[in-house]
């Protein structure tokens, strides 16, 4: 593992969305009050972070100020960690995955996917891929003696397949086919993606042959399952059960992060299954970005304070 990087914190940005259809049709009221460049307010609350993304901000903006660092210290060895938090319909999916096959649209994963790539590019050696998705793993090699290589495997209902590719595209297109093979597997996709973490891991293990240096560095890129109250749900029995699975394991990654952001001497990641999946990526000298994602609608606004505090506790 590399030096610990110059700055080894959490860093928390928060990105409102712009009020959607139904809440304009509804006559919803437009909420938070920006103040410069890292303060919101909320219903009288002053609320500060690292930074505050009004919702006319591009996906290219939030990706330079959320992500394109962490990617640096990867490819140079480190491990980092990028979480959405937020309720259902906050704007997750849309910060992570955004559209997939549009240059504007594209959030952080395909533009992470698409660095990388420039990356190998701009060094004329060669790489080896595997994506999986729930957990989807990119691995990369880097060795000039060996031919040029880019595998990608996924994890189907059926197995782990893994192809060829040579492209961000190719990435795409496999995510793609890796989420409608996740179509199959459950029943209601919209219902399931809300009440579970989705977490996409890139491993970049690079080998220079001349100088015989090695480099491994991991990255999870997290789009956790709504926050939203159980109560306000509505949920019974095994739903029921579920989302307090869910509340409780983002009430443990809330425990983690607010630890580490303590310098506390005692990390609690045994708490979940997450906090252990995650604990190699998360603290020590690995880098977290925490997105925390909120509705500009009144009818939200108890859901986006309660969203909002959560992110001061990382801070
Ligand atoms: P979540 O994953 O938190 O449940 P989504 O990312 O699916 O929420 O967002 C809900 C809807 O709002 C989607 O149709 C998405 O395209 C739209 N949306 C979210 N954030 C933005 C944004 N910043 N700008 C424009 N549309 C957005
Ligand atoms: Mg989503």
């Amino acid at each position: 593992m590399a030096d610990v990087p110059a700055e080894c914190t959490i860093k928390v940005m928060c990105r409102f969305r712009p009020l959607n259809s139904s809440e304009v049709t509804r006559g919803d009221k437009y909420i938070p009050k920006f103040q410069g460049e890292d303060h919101v307010v909320v219903g009288s609350k002053p609320f500060q972070f690292d930074r505050v993304f009004q919702p006319n901000t591009t996906q290219e903006q939030v990706y330079n100020a959320c992500a394109q660092k962490i990617v640096k210290d990867v490819l140079e060895g480190y491990n980092g960690t990028i979480f959405a938090y937020g309720q259902t319909s906050s704007g997750k999916t849309h910060t992570m995955e955004g559209n997939l096959h549009d240059t504007d649209g594209m959030g952080i994963i395909p533009r992470i996917v698409q660095d990388i790539f420039n990356y190998i590019y701009s060094m004329d050696e060669n790489l080896e891929f595997h994506i999986k998705p729930f957990i989807c793993v990119i691995t990369l090699r880097v060795d000039k003696m060996v031919q040029c290589r880019h595998i990608i495997g996924f994890l189907s209902p059926q197995g782990c397949t893994e192809r060829f590719v040579c492209s961000p595209e190719e990435v795409m297109d496999t995510i793609d086919e890796g989420k409608s093979n996740r179509h199959v597997a459950v029943t209601n996709m919209n219902e399931h993606s809300s009440r579970s973490h989705s977490i996409f891991q890139i491993n970049v293990k690079q080998e220079n042959t001349a100088t015989e240096q090695k480099l491994s560095g991991k990255l999870y890129l997290v789009d956790l399952a709504g926050s939203e109250k159980v109560s306000k749900t509505g949920a019974e029995g095994a739903v029921l059960d579920e989302a307090k699975n869910i509340n409780k394991s983002l009430s443990s990654l809330g425990n983690v992060i607010s630890a580490l952001a303590e310098g506390s001497g005692y990390i609690p990641y045994r708490d979940s299954k997450m906090t252990r999946i995650l604990q190699d990526s998360l603290g020590g000298n690995c880098r977290t970005t925490i997105v925390i994602c909120a509705s500009p609608s009144a009818y939200n606004e108890s859901e986006t304070k309660s969203t909002l505090m959560f992110g001061q506790r990382a801070k």
